[in-house]
């Protein structure tokens, strides 16, 4: 008999978990959120709160959870450097404790579990465009160190659990995304440079701005997730998601300007430690696996409605 199924979505308050709870429950399911609010905010999920098929739940991931679900997304964790950086011990605890607590959830319960692994695993990569096979080159002591061998030892975990215990195992090596219900004051660089035209700030290059990196809209990669989620379960991963059009800082920035027409210039300061140089993704075995996914939305578009967002939010909070 057809029964809803019951899915737990840690991070749910975050930018990319707060979409996902969306799109689950538009599809049916029940939608269990849990997040400790670390960079997730209400405000993202408010409009839930009143669907009895929702449930939100204040619970920080380090910590065990029981509870009988059919699926795990397991999406906590802060994304951006700054809120990362800012205590590297609790952002190491929730890539690490965090994936041992929700394997040991999905493999009590049987639950199919979903890992927000990251192209950080990737480090300052040597390869370009980057793809799964390839083992990364990550400073294992550097500031961004525990996020990025946070999520390498949670990938460990992942297919240890797979292999020793036969949990099915679902990982997602995410690129950089953006959109509506990104944190304003994460400092990731396309809310960063949004906000400062917006304000008619100077607009913050670190480096010389010839880094690259390849930006996603979020539709496409909720949609990624969802297809891999449904793969067969002789499909593990690690998986590439992400839109592999790149460009440089620089020209993002440009782009930004163009498109607010804002008179912002552009400012340049130093590159943080570790800071990768180039990035994009090799999408072909997702394109392959998920029935020809590959992102649709073009920066413009998305970069129009990221605007809109935070224009609308400048409008109602200054
Ligand atoms: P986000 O910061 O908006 O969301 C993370 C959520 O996890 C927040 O709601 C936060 O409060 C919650 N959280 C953090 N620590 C927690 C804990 N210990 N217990 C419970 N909840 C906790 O970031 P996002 O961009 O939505 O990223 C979601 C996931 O996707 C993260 O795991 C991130 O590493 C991964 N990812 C995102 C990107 C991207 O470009 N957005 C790229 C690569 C990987
Ligand atoms: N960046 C920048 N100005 C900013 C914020 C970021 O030039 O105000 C740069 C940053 O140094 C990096 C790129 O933009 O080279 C992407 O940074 P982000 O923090 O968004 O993501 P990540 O480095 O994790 O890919």
């Amino acid at each position: 008999m057809w029964r809803r199924k019951r899915v737990l979505v840690t991070g749910g308050a975050g930018f990319l978990g707060s979409h996902l709870c969306e799109r689950l429950l538009d599809e049916g399911n029940d939608v269990l959120c849990v997040d400790n609010f670390f960079t997730g905010t209400k405000d993202n999920i408010v409009h839930l709160l009143d669907n009895p098929h929702f449930e939100l739940m204040r619970h920080d991931v380090t910590f065990p959870l029981y509870l009988e679900v059919d699926e795990i997304y397991n999406l906590a964790c802060p994304a951006s450097p700054i809120h990362y950086q800012h205590d590297p011990v609790q952002t190491t605890k929730t890539s690490v404790h965090g994936a041992i607590n929700m394997l040991g959830l999905a493999k009590r319960v049987g639950a199919r579990i979903f890992q927000a692994s990251t192209s950080e695993v990737y480090g300052d990569p040597e390869i370009h465009p980057q793809t799964e096979d390839y083992r990364g080159n990550v400073n294992p002591i550097g500031p961004r160190a525990c996020y990025d061998e946070g999520k390498r030892c949670a990938e460990t975990l992942f297919f240890d659990y797979h292999r020793q215990n036969g949990v099915e195992i679902k990982v997602a090596r995410i690129f950089n995304t953006y959109g509506p219900r990104m944190h304003p004051q994460d400092g990731r660089v396309v809310s960063n440079f949004i906000i400062q035209a917006l304000q008619g700030e100077d607009i913050t290059i670190y480096g010389d701005g010839e880094q690259t990196r390849s930006f996603c809209f979020y539709t496409d990669l909720i949609e990624g997730f969802v297809r891999l989620m449904a793969t067969d379960k002789s499909i593990t991963g690690p998986m590439n998601l992400g839109n592999p059009y790149e460009i440089t800082i620089r020209e993002l920035a440009e782009r930004v300007i163009e498109m607010t027409g804002a008179k912002s210039k552009l400012i340049f300061k130093d590159l943080p430690a570790d800071d990768p140089l180039q990035r994009k993704p090799d999408i072909t075995f997702a394109r392959n696996t998920l029935d020809g996914w590959e992102p649709t939305v073009g920066l413009e578009t998305g970069l129009g409605s990221t605007i809109e967002y935070f224009r609308n939010l400048i409008a109602k909070h200054g």
